[in-house]
């Protein structure tokens, strides 16, 4: 029996409007195996998961979230809005908001714990810029940005954490990892989890590959032992090429 499941998780970004995401939802079929299927949309796409993806047994999950139960945060979108649109994913700290919207490895960390605080999973999104790699700080990147996010989960916390190692350098760029790169990372992320908990934790939390993934890549990705799936971006607007991966996951 395998200890994780895996995880194909799309991130449509800012793609698709209502109308465009009820077009897409009306015509998508999946067939469940046994990985698990979601895909992470804009907001104002989420009450239309609900209608259309309820009781298929594929996921939704948000993009974002603030870490605060409510209040004067203009233009924000708290965790009880999301978990009431049936929500069980969000992702926190994608390289794009950590960059363009300058979100720091401390803000990151408080929406990891309020999302567990209200029974989603978080996607933790980790990931070293071409200069950080080429300078020898990925490492160094990697636990800053773990310590920040996951130091003081208790260990059933962190089980309900995903972590995803997305290289910047590999996002939206065509540019994909090898597959052996993803598994010396994803490897040091298991054994970081290791250091921070326990053996037994580090085993069995999921740990996704992100960066150009596509139907053609995937399984190559998929073969490598620390690697539980992935988080697609691009790909994942395209639905046939989203299911072949989803497929070639559930082998
Ligand atoms: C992402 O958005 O997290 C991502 C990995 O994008 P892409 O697959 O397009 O590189």
């Amino acid at each position: 029996m395998p200890v994780r499941t895996r995880l194909i998780a799309g991130n449509w970004k800012m793609n698709r409007t209502a109308m465009e995401t009820e077009q897409f939802l009306g015509r998508f079929d999946a067939e469940m195996g046994k990985a698990e299927l979601l895909i992470c949309m804009p907001f104002t796409d989420l009450y239309l998961a609900e209608k259309y993806l309820a009781g298929t047994g594929i996921k939704w999950g948000a993009q974002n979230v603030y870490p605060a139960e409510k209040g004067a945060f203009t233009g924000e979108i708290s965790p009880g809005m999301l978990k009431e649109t049936g929500c069980s994913y969000v992702i926190c700290g994608h390289s794009e908001r950590r960059q363009i919207l300058c979100e720091s490895d401390e803000f990151v960390g408080k929406k990891v714990k309020i999302v567990l605080a209200y029974g989603m999973t978080p996607i933790l999104c980790v990931g070293e810029t071409l200069e950080e790699r080429e300078s020898g700080q990925m490492k160094t990147r990697l636990l800053e940005e773990m310590r920040a996010a996951l130091s003081g989960l208790s260990p059933e916390e962190l089980l309900r954490t995903v972590i995803a190692y997305e290289p910047v350098w590999a996002i939206g760029t065509g540019k994909a990892a090898t597959a052996q790169d993803a598994e010396t990372v994803s490897a040091f992320i298991r054994k970081t989890i290791e250091a921070f908990s326990s053996g037994g934790v580090a085993e069995r939390i999921r740990i996704l590959y992100g960066g150009s993934v596509t139907g053609e890549n995937i399984s190559s990705f998929l073969r490598e032992k620390d690697v539980d799936g992935a988080l697609i971006g691009g790909a994942s607007l395209k639905a046939e090429e989203l299911l072949s991966i989803y497929k070639k996951a559930c082998e």
